[in-house]
């Protein structure tokens, strides 16, 4: 039998089967937390700092103390990934606000919990051209529950992917409240319409994707325009080329949204420049066992 993989729970390491935490975790009981999905490839953590940041600006902006530093808890993640000897993996790092009472008032939770599981994940959607609805689920308001929080209250997109489930698709696409585009149930979206590579800005109401950020820049150096801006579901149907971006997912076509076919049908020539390049710089991040 494969040895099973160690979990971090609060410092300390404890096999997959018996990583557990209370059931007065308000993690658990009011899905108060953040959290962050973080891919290493080939021995190196992609965009970890990335990561770290954004993880760190979710807890700030839910007055969450992560009861370690920066530099522990980065440290924390590399070692979690060393003590599973794991080169290619996925990490789940969870910060919850911890054990408290019944009642919501996070006042009641001392300690917030620390959570990491590194694990193999296989990509997202692999070796599919996906298909997707527009969900009738908008995403959260930001005014509500800022879509730039990446906290561990996912309902308002299992919701949208129950839709595409139950439409038989791979992935729902979410509009915000104006009805613009925003994202994926756990993706970016982008189209390219005339050579322009296009993506809903930060304003629309999205999770500011790492893997976004990554194919921006990697657009901008093969000289491909990229802009930012809001657009409809409209200009996805009639989108030259439409592909969605994510750390579970990394970059893969979005072929056919409404049952209307985007393109030819098949992966775009642009999206395909963008994941032949992503492959190129996946494996330039930190590395996890120093030479
Ligand atoms: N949007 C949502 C709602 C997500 O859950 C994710 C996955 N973290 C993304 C976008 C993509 O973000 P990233 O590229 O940082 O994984």
């Amino acid at each position: 039998m494969s040895q099973e993989y160690q979990v971090y729970i609060d410092g300390t390491y404890v096999p997959k089967s018996e990583a557990k935490i209370s059931v007065f975790d308000h993690g658990l009981l009011y899905g108060d937390g953040v959290f962050e999905g973080i891919r290493s490839y080939g021995g190196a953590v992609f965009r970890l700092d990335q990561h770290l940041t954004r993880l760190f600006a979710s807890a700030k902006s839910i007055d969450l103390q992560i009861p370690l530093s920066y530099e522990a808890l980065r440290e924390a993640i590399l070692e979690t990934l060393r003590i599973n000897q794991l080169r290619d993996a996925y990490v789940r790092v969870l910060v919850t606000r911890g054990i408290g009472t019944l009642g919501l008032t996070p006042a009641s939770c001392p300690v917030p919990t620390v959570v990491i599981i590194a694990d193999y994940l296989k990509p997202l959607f692999e070796g599919v051209n996906v298909r997707a609805i527009v969900a009738s689920t908008r995403r959260n308001a930001a005014t509500a529950l800022n879509p730039m929080i990446k906290s561990l209250n996912y309902l308002n997109n299992v919701l949208a992917r129950l839709e595409a489930i139950h439409a038989e698709v791979d992935e729902a696409i979410m509009l915000n409240q104006n009805g613009t585009v925003a994202e994926g149930t756990g993706d970016n979206i982008f189209i390219v319409k005339d050579g322009v590579v296009m993506t809903p800005p930060p304003t629309a109401g999205i999770l500011l994707g790492v893997t976004r950020d990554a194919v921006i820049a990697l657009a901008r150096e093969e000289g491909i325009p990229v802009v930012e801006k809001d657009f409809t579901a409209h200009e996805v149907y009639n989108a030259d080329e439409a592909f969605l971006t994510g750390t579970a997912a990394e970059i893969v076509p979005l072929v056919e949204v409404d049952r209307k076919q985007i393109g030819d049908g098949d992966v775009g020539p642009i999206t395909t420049v963008l994941i032949n390049q992503f492959k190129t710089i996946r494996t330039t991040g930190t590395p996890i066992y120093p030479a």
